[in-house]
């Protein structure tokens, strides 16, 4: 009898939880119907937010223009074969990337505000007391199996939802780097960590030197839902 109640009020109780949001006012932060605000320091559902936007097609805009953020989006170029961009947008924020800013789909942009403002800048100011202003990458957006591999699963470059940062320069024109930096006792290895770190809080998978050696020259940075961040 009392299993059979159980199994009776546990559907109730979920859709209490679902419906709770739409009837009592929570602050946006703590509401998982809103969009995201990409100006605000990542919280519990940050990472829900940003996965929502992948299967909600104009979320993700919705996202930047609550935030005040500038978006240049570009043409859909629909999934094939496993490879494409739903949602391609240019990297924003005003930091030089080479080479050349690049295309990403929208969400792992959305995660790339938060985490050069909360988690790159911090960085930089606490390790060098100024701002990153550039960045080397290495690749977003390419149509590939993970590690090159003839067979298995596509890569998240494949549809651009991945991105690799080679390095940073700061304001005074100095460079920080992977792999030169990484194992420097001072203030770079504690930044390159740091910047590592931060990437974990915001995106789903961060991979660097730690991970293995194909990563010893780069972070690769993606919205995967592994939680793999080493
Ligand atoms: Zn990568």
């Amino acid at each position: 009898m009392r299993r059979w109640l159980t199994l009776l009020l546990l559907p109730v109780l979920a859709i209490l939880i679902l419906l709770l949001p739409r009837v009592v006012v929570l602050p946006p932060a703590w509401n998982p119907w809103t969009p995201l605000d990409l100006r605000a320091p990542p919280g519990l559902l940050t990472r829900y937010k940003l996965s929502r936007m992948a299967g909600e097609p104009g979320l993700c805009a919705a996202s930047f223009s609550l935030s005040g953020i500038p978006l240049q989006r570009l043409p859909p170029q629909p999934l094939r074969n496993g490879c494409g961009i739903e949602d391609p947008v240019r990297l924003p924020g005003d930091l030089r990337f080479s080479p050349g800013t690049p295309v990403v789909n929208c969400p792992l942009a959305a995660a790339w505000v938060i985490f050069e403002r909360q988690g790159l800048q911090p960085a930089a100011q606490e390790a060098f007391g100024q701002r990153v202003t550039g960045v080397r990458h290495l690749g977003a957006y390419n149509c590939r199996n993970l590690y090159h591999r003839a067979g298995g699963r596509r890569s998240r470059h494949a549809t651009a939802d991945a991105l690799d940062l080679g390095g940073f320069t700061l304001a005074d024109g100095r460079g920080i780097g992977l792999p030169r930096d990484w194992d420097s006792p001072g203030p770079p290895g504690a930044f390159l960590r740091d910047v590592r770190d931060a990437a974990c809080r915001v995106f789903g998978a961060v991979l660097g030197p730690d991970y293995n050696a194909a990563h010893r020259d780069h972070f690769h940075l993606d919205r995967g839902g592994w939680g793999t961040c080493r």
